[in-house]
């Protein structure tokens, strides 16, 4: 007779469900579907083959067209007239205008090439970068430097980094819509400062964000859009890729696209491991 099954442990539990909440969170609703009334979870190799599929056998749609409209000039009325990066992190000081700024340990304003080809905006700092003042220094950060420096042949800094929010939200929550609304006129600003030529979101946050969608980021990326007048490709947050593996496969082909706009040689051993 088999022993039945110990019930899984109240931590166990817990992170099972904080894993499942975080790639709702990532994929989008799209990965649950109703069936008899009962939701049921499309696995993320599933849900990416059908995106595949479907993107092999459909032309991309050409990109949206966001108008450039000056970046919030209601709230921020003197933000246009920073000239240039270090004016605008001049313009943010010490920073108090959202609820995150008396729980943050250091306002990460972004690091890299002012006048980059590239750019990569990601969500929000986390521990390592709210401790640090610097973007995507933690476990997501080196994975994305690998992404940088072993899969497209280039460095951190030779592109810029940001993210559409400059203070970590406690606990690493999502950041709520006002933080949003405070913070994204500087991430703008910086888009219109640094002039790249092709933009990397990286997430679901960020590229919702940016793109003011509400499509998951499984159908969002692998397609250019187009932000500021600037072309913008939507991958898949590196944090969730430490999660999913597989999915690196669908993020190197995003990033090759990147290169070919950029004119630049795909390395040989991008996008192994
Ligand atoms: N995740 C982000 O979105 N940004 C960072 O800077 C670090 C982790």
């Amino acid at each position: 007779m088999s022993m039945p099954e110990s019930p899984p442990d109240r931590a166990t539990l817990i992170a099972s469900l904080r894993d499942y909440v975080e790639q709702i969170r990532e994929e989008g609703l799209e990965g649950l579907e109703g069936r008899d009334g009962i939701a049921t979870a499309k696995t993320p190799i599933a849900a990416a083959r059908a995106t595949a599929s479907a993107r092999t056998s459909v032309a991309p749609p050409p990109a949206a067209t966001t108008p450039s409209p000056p970046v919030a000039a209601y709230l921020y009325p003197r933000l246009e007239q920073t000239a240039d990066l270090a004016a605008l992190r001049e313009f943010i000081g010490e920073c108090t205008r959202c609820k995150l700024a008396p729980k943050r340990t250091n306002i990460v304003f972004g690091v890299g090439n002012p006048k980059a080809e590239l750019m990569f905006v990601g969500e929000a700092p986390g521990a390592d970068e709210d401790s640090r003042g610097e973007p995507f220094v933690g476990r997501a950060g080196q994975l994305l430097t690998d992404i940088i420096e072993r899969g497209m042949g280039m460095t951190r800094a030779e592109v810029y980094i940001c993210n559409v929010i400059k203070c970590r939200p406690p606990e690493n929550r999502n950041p709520e819509g006002d933080e949003v609304a405070a913070c994204e006129p500087f991430l703008l600003r910086q888009i219109d400062l640094v002039r790249p030529r092709v933009i990397v979101g990286l997430g679901t946050f960020a590229v919702q964000a940016v793109l003011k969608l509400k499509t998951p980021i499984s159908k969002l990326r692998g397609v250019w859009h187009e932000v500021r007048g600037i072309k913008m490709m939507p991958t898949f947050h590196p944090a969730y890729l430490l999660r999913n593996p597989g999915e690196k496969r669908a993020v190197w082909a995003d990033i090759q696209e990147v290169m070919k706009v950029l004119g630049r040689p795909i390395p040989q051993r991008g996008g192994r491991g």
